[in-house]
């Protein structure tokens, strides 16, 4: 009889943490979008104390949310291995133009294959049109499935670069729609095309542009009445560039050096806490994880891990 009532007892301390952990997962998220500023050193922005270039994001938005002191690309610190690291959940050695898929599905195909949606629920919007590649797998079992919606580069065909104003345009029409994508993805380029063209001070000015965009794309989606408390903001980059001393300095990125890896994520939205300042590693390929946790779906060939210090246990 003793050992009938101790079982019961570990029976129903199993039943209780069960249902804790489902609790756990009731996140009021039923929307996320992924911002990617492309390029700038994290120096110029949350890194420079006086917050000059970035005051939005660095001196106000930042306590609005969880930011992550020491996030980081640990993978190749270009563009499309960057942001395949934030799609797919791995990093890999992927060319940087555009001309060869990643090998492993991204976040919008498990996305949509969970809740069967219409491709217009994921959506890539990028000023730079090779990032359309994003939408699609060299994986036998999933390529040319579960394809997200693209409008990459000024026409929105993939080909080219486009103005980040142009691309904005396209971001506010898709959330003031009838039905805003439950996934979305945005580029904007224009910081590490001054870098690459050398052009310090309009480098620094994209940088405050960039600022804006942020804040406005979070009063947007605040002021929206259907994203409006359920919608998580994830503000990232897909790499940095390298430190002054190294190379070519801001002009460049690409290798691993701490001016290239050293990059930012803050995490806005009904589920995260505000003013937390994480000290925890965090990285690239975490974002899917976290992703695929906040809107209930399998990822598991992500290797990042789910960012739950960020995220309150029960809403
Ligand atoms: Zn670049
Ligand atoms: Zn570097």
């Amino acid at each position: 009889m003793k050992i009938f009532l101790f079982s019961s007892i570990v029976f129903i301390n199993c039943l209780n943490s069960v249902f804790s952990q489902n609790q756990q997962t009731d996140f009021k998220t039923k929307y996320v979008v992924i911002l990617v500023i492309d390029g700038p050193r994290f120096s110029e922005t949350y890194g420079d104390k006086t917050c000059r270039l970035s005051p939005i994001l660095c001196d106000s938005l930042r306590y609005q949310g969880a930011f992550y002191e020491d996030f980081r690309n640990n993978g190749p610190t270009y563009t499309v291995p960057g942001h395949t690291a934030i799609a797919t959940g791995q990093y890999q050695r992927i060319s940087n133009t555009g001309s060869s898929l990643p090998k492993n599905p991204s976040l919008f195909q498990y996305y949509l294959r969970s809740t069967g949606s219409d491709k217009s629920d994921a959506f890539i919007v990028s000023s730079k049109g090779k990032l359309d590649v994003l939408a699609n797998t060299k994986n036998k079992n999933w390529q040319n499935k579960h394809l997200a919606s693209t409008y990459c580069g000024p026409n929105g065909n993939g080909i080219g670069y486009g103005k980040d104003e142009n691309t904005f345009e396209k971001v506010t029409e898709l959330i003031s729609s009838q039905k805003p994508p439950h996934v979305m993805l945005i580029n904007l380029l224009a910081v590490d095309v001054y870098g690459h063209a050398a052009n310090w001070e309009k480098y620094q000015e994209a940088i405050t542009k960039c600022d804006k965009y942020a804040a406005r794309l979070w009063s947007m989606i605040q002021s929206n009445p259907t994203m409006k408390d359920q919608t998580t903001l994830f503000i990232t980059n897909d790499h940095g560039r390298h430190l002054d001393g190294v190379k070519s300095g801001f002009i460049n990125h690409g290798d691993r050096c701490e001016g290239c890896e050293h990059i930012s994520l803050l995490i806005l939205g009904p589920d995260t806490p505000k003013n937390l300042s994480i000290k925890k590693d965090g990285e690239l390929i975490d974002i899917s994880k976290t992703i695929a946790q906040l809107l209930k779906f399998d990822m598991p060939t992500s290797k990042g891990r789910f960012l739950s210090e960020s995220f309150n246990s029960k809403p």
